[in-house]
């Protein structure tokens, strides 16, 4: 019979619970977010994100387990987020779990989730980026030591561990279909030296009234950057600077180590850009109104945006994604890994998914990214991680805490 594991995470602004089997297969996932919340301040507040926890976690854990179609006696365990997060937030999931689990490792999880689903495998050791309005970080991965040498029956009567596909993903030693199951074991590259790259998304979108969270609107508006152009009309600015004064980035310098990251420059740059150009505040007081009316989406946001709007957006766009897949690729490169998983809400973001794939596909690097749904926090990633803890009889002792700082490596 299958294991089934109850996932709870409730390390930010996301209530979410979900039940996964065997560490791969998903029965449910149920996600509360607290963006309604916290939209009015811009950020997580995390007085009303515990708060708000504390209202949402027993319904949503009961939802989690009717959709499985389950109730508490059929659970083997309850994994939940221990840390990193915020110490409020943490402790009304750690009131549930018996199997804590790293908030950052369950990122990792949710790619191989995914990769489960559409049936492909990501070979180790690869290089992960975990990219979050919380955290951009950049781990080495490598399965622990003993998960890499087990071969599903398929391969063992091949009587090869290696196939002959030309594909770099097939061309590593295949393991087993649950190599996710054993754990994993991480060397941390480098981070964020300031703001997290979600962060960034967060802020520019405030700084140009676009909502908030900014990452989901920033993504689909710079797209019709050059799709429009100046032919975009009624955008509450007939108002049109010369081209060269269009705010450009160059590459983010950063001193010691170049597996590090830093955006709040990037961000700074957008603030004092439009300082300089007091041209702007009509549309974005325009804009500020329409969200206070509701219209958050990005197509009721496009026709209030001048195309210079929609060129800084896409500018600030590119020197993020550009940022987080040049320094992810030259660890790639660097490390010798031929695989690359990438987590966390930002991987949602549709500029950086291309980006990745193309460039890493010139150099024989495999791209995995979860979903879109998996992506930002949920409780099945927290499930799935909590299966190899389990297999591995590592389990809460009585004094387990939450730990707001907690690190993988
Ligand atoms: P956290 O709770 O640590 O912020 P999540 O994994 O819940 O992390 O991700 C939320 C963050 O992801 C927000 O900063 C949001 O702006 C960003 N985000 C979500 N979707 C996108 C997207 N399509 N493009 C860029 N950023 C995104
Ligand atoms: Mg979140």
């Amino acid at each position: 019979m299958s294991t089934r594991i109850l996932g709870i995470e409730s390390s930010c602004d996301e209530t979410a619970a979900a039940v996964v089997a065997d560490g791969r297969e998903i029965l449910s996932s149920v996600v509360a977010s607290q963006m309604d919340i916290h939209r009015k301040y811009g950020g997580v507040v995390p007085e009303l994100a515990s708060r708000e926890h504390l209202r949402q976690i027993v319904p949503v854990v009961r939802e989690a387990l009717a959709q499985a179609g389950l109730s508490f006696s059929d659970i083997d365990a309850i994994g939940v987020t221990q840390g990193p997060g915020l110490i409020g937030s943490l402790l009304v999931g750690m009131t549930y779990g018996n199997v804590p689990v790293n908030h950052l490792e369950g990122h990792v999880h949710a790619v191989f989730l995914e990769a489960h689903i559409e049936r492909r495998t990501p070979a180790l050791p690869a290089v992960c980026l975990i990219v979050s309005g919380g955290h951009t970080l950049l781990y080495y991965v490598e399965a622990k030591p003993g998960a890499s040498s087990t071969l599903s029956p398929l391969e063992k009567n091949a009587g090869s561990t290696f196939t002959l596909n030309a594909s770099s993903e097939a061309r590593s030693p295949r393991i087993d279909g649950n190599q996710a199951s054993c754990g994993f074991q991480f060397r941390r590259l480098g981070g964020t030296r300031d703001d997290a790259a979600g962060e960034a998304y967060d802020k520019v979108a405030r700084l140009l009234a676009l909502g908030y969270p900014g990452g989901p609107v920033i993504d689909q508006l710079a797209t019709r950057a050059t799709a429009c152009g100046p032919a975009v009309s009624g955008a509450g600015s007939t108002w049109s600077p010369p081209e060269k004064d269009e705010l450009h980035f160059g590459p983010v310098k950063i001193k010691g180590n170049s597996y590090d990251f830093s955006f709040s420059g990037i961000k700074t740059a957008v603030l004092y850009y439009l300082r300089a150009h007091p041209e702007f505040n009509a549309e974005i007081e325009t804009r500020r109104e329409a969200l206070l009316q509701g219209c958050r989406k990005a197509a009721d946001l496009l026709p209030l945006c001048s195309p210079q709007v929609l060129a800084l957006i896409s500018n600030f766009q590119s020197a993020v994604v550009n940022d987080l897949v040049t320094r992810t690729l030259a660890a790639a490169s660097e490390t010798g890994a031929r695989t690359i998983l990438v987590s966390g809400g930002v991987a949602a973001n549709s500029a950086l998914r291309e980006t990745f794939q193309s460039r890493a596909a010139t150099k024989g690097v495999n791209v995995f990214f979860p979903s879109r749904g998996l992506s930002t926090d949920n409780a099945a990633m927290i499930a799935a991680a909590a299966y190899s803890h389990l297999k591995a009889g590592d389990i809460a002792s009585s004094d387990l805490n939450a730990e707001p700082n907690l690190r993988i490596a």
